[in-house]
């Protein structure tokens, strides 16, 4: 989408009536909404995904963020839901049952491998893993069975990239339903739905919102599935989006082109420094012109998002704490998409002592913020002088 698009959906579309001629559109923070007559209601009633009848379906506010969403992706429709957590666990359990199976890249965000590990196997659905970065071992794992391929690319770990066009390709030919959690590249950098994946689901707790100050979550699709994810898991679960939340996030979206521009000239700067750095030994950011995975990053992007991992050449425990604590510009936290640098040592999720693989040890994941470059070098470069080459 080029940049007058984006301003159109941004900052102009669905904003036509607002009332008082109000610039920032009212927060409709209300649980229920009234009718004029007994015909009026039962429409209502009858055709509840399309009309606010109780917030816990649909709000106006919530309403207005979702035509954006769904607009920004190219998809017939959006669904704002609490987290993006939610917005995966609906998407896939939406389109399976008991003996059903899902084929889903192995490093996908890690409560997604919870759903498929702990919590869906409860219902009978089993699921298996893949590499992700050949579009036939990805097909090669498809059952009778298989009802969903899940997809993330780039992984926001290792960030390793699947070939989109390729996968959804051979799954529409077998009726098995493509999702992929875009939060990394937001629709400013890649618009999956065209390259024929069928659901796009978000954090929203990360870019949308961009202050690090929401929990949401959007699937968008065809009106069809998300239709039926909205009868089917929203409001069963009862995942609401609160309007006080949507509208922050209509706050967020108006300058998420501008944030986006910005994290991505910023994080390639970042990347093509630490990658000269004698004591860093690789750096996974799928911008880089010397990713193993560029010339696929170019296709499917039109730039990058702030998040990347990057790999110290110690391979000492006590390295990796030395160069987190040393750090004063990055907090240390987890999440992303703020306008804050950040840094997640991977070594954290193991105790002190455990046997780590080194490769992971020494895998410490930045997400680039909206600070100056030069700030951002130097709190980097005083934390690497830090630590052993
Ligand atoms: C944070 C994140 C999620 C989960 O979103 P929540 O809003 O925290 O529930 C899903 N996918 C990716 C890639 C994420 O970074």
């Amino acid at each position: 989408m080029d940049n007058d698009s984006l301003s159109r959906v941004l900052h102009h579309l669905g904003e036509d009536d607002n009332p008082f001629g109000a610039v920032s559109p009212p927060i409709y923070q209300t649980s229920i909404f009234c009718f004029k007559s007994f015909a009026e209601f039962r429409e209502a009633l009858v055709n509840e995904v399309d009309h606010s009848v109780y917030t816990r379906g649909n709000n106006p506010t919530v309403t207005l963020v979702e035509q954006k969403l769904a607009a920004l992706d190219g998809a017939e429709r959006a669904k704002l839901v609490s987290s993006g957590v939610a917005a995966i666990s609906h998407a896939i359990m939406a389109f399976v049952k008991s003996g059903d199976h899902v084929v889903c890249v192995r490093d996908c965000y890690s409560w997604c491998g919870v759903l498929l590990e702990k919590y869906l196997p409860r219902f009978g659905v089993t699921h298996t893993f893949v590499d992700g970065t050949d579009a036939e071992e990805v097909i090669g794992a498809v059952r009778p069975e298989t009802k969903v391929i899940y997809l993330e690319s780039p992984t926001t770990l290792t960030f390793t990239l699947q070939d989109l066009p390729a996968i959804a390709a051979e799954a529409k030919k077998r009726g098995i339903k493509t999702i992929i959690d875009n939060t990394w590249a937001t629709p400013v950098f890649c618009n999956p739905i065209q390259l024929g994946i069928d659901i796009v689901v978000y954090s929203g707790s990360k870019y949308f919102g961009g202050s690090s100050d929401i929990i949401a979550g959007v699937v968008a699709g065809g009106k069809a599935d998300i239709d039926l994810i909205q009868r089917q898991e929203f409001l069963q679960l009862g995942t609401v989006p609160d309007p006080f939340m949507a509208w922050l996030m209509l706050r967020g979206l108006r300058t998420l082109h501008i944030r986006m521009k910005t994290h991505y000239e910023n994080a390639l700067s970042i990347a093509s420094y630490l990658e000269k750095h004698p004591k860093v030994e690789s750096v996974l950011y799928p911008m880089l012109p010397s990713y193993p995975q560029y010339e696929r990053a170019k296709k499917l992007f039109r730039g990058g998002s702030g998040l990347f991992s990057f790999r110290l050449k110690t391979k000492q425990f006590s390295d990796v704490v030395r160069f987190t604590d040393t750090l004063t510009l990055f907090k240390r936290a987890v999440s992303w998409g703020g306008y804050e640098s950040l840094v997640f040592p991977n070594a954290i999720k193991y105790y002190e002592g455990d046997d780590i693989p080194p490769e992971r040890l020494s895998l410490i994941r930045v997400h680039i913020g909206l600070e100056q470059v030069d700030d951002i070098i130097e709190d980097l470069e005083h934390a690497l002088r830090s630590v052993h080459g």
